[in-house]
């Protein structure tokens, strides 16, 4: 498959097995049992199965496995890490996949990736979710006009029922997640 297609950012000095190697030594003992396929209750709404996913990863496909909306499906209930006859860290395989792609700025993952990121935020600021804050995150940040108007419904529904709120919580706005994060983002600085 031509490279041209991968849109990844990758860094020039970067090739795919510098990518993909560390996940395939992880998961080289993958005996393509398919139990971790078994156990996923998401699989049905994947592309590919995490057994093919693995074993896509196994062969270095690195444009398959970032094309695919595998890993950005993985709610990781651990399951399939637990009764992995391997023992393979199969949900931290998937975060990191994750990691990878909201590193690597790959298209199919940016939407998740927003969404994560906004969520967070709002985490960061408030010490829990403020729903209203961070769905207006997300929509600045996906740009696209079509995706508050698809929520709108939504939304309506939840504010007659009181499950959100139009005007934040005033008491939670002294940032009390904000050192926390702050170590997290020096450790992965130092990864
Ligand atoms: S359960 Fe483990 S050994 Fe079996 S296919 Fe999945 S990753 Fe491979
Ligand atoms: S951790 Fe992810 S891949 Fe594994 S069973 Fe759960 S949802 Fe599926």
């Amino acid at each position: 498959m031509p490279s041209a297609e991968i849109s990844l950012t990758i860094n020039t000095q970067e090739t795919e097995e510098d990518i993909l190697g560390p996940l395939q030594e992880e998961l080289s003992a993958c005996i393509q049992c398919g139990t971790c396929t078994a156990s996923c209750r998401n699989a049905q709404l994947m592309d590919f199965t995490p057994r093919r996913l693995w074993r896509l990863v196994l062969m270095g496909q690195t444009e398959e496995v970032f094309h695919s909306k595998t890993f950005a499906l993985c709610s990781a209930c651990y399951y399939c890490t637990l009764r992995c006859p391997r023992g393979l860290p199969l949900t931290d395989a998937m975060n990191t996949l994750k990691q990878l792609g909201a590193k690597k700025n790959v298209a199919e993952y940016r939407p998740n990736a927003r969404f994560y990121g906004s969520f967070l935020e709002s985490v960061r600021r408030h010490g829990r979710i403020n729903e209203m804050e961070f769905m207006r995150r997300y929509f600045i940040l996906m740009k696209n006009p079509a995706i508050p108007i698809k929520f709108t419904p939504l939304g309506i529904r939840l504010l007659r029922k009181g499950k959100i709120s139009i005007f934040p919580d005033k008491s939670k706005t002294e940032r009390p997640l904000d050192q926390f994060f702050q170590r997290v983002e020096e450790l992965e600085r130092q990864q």
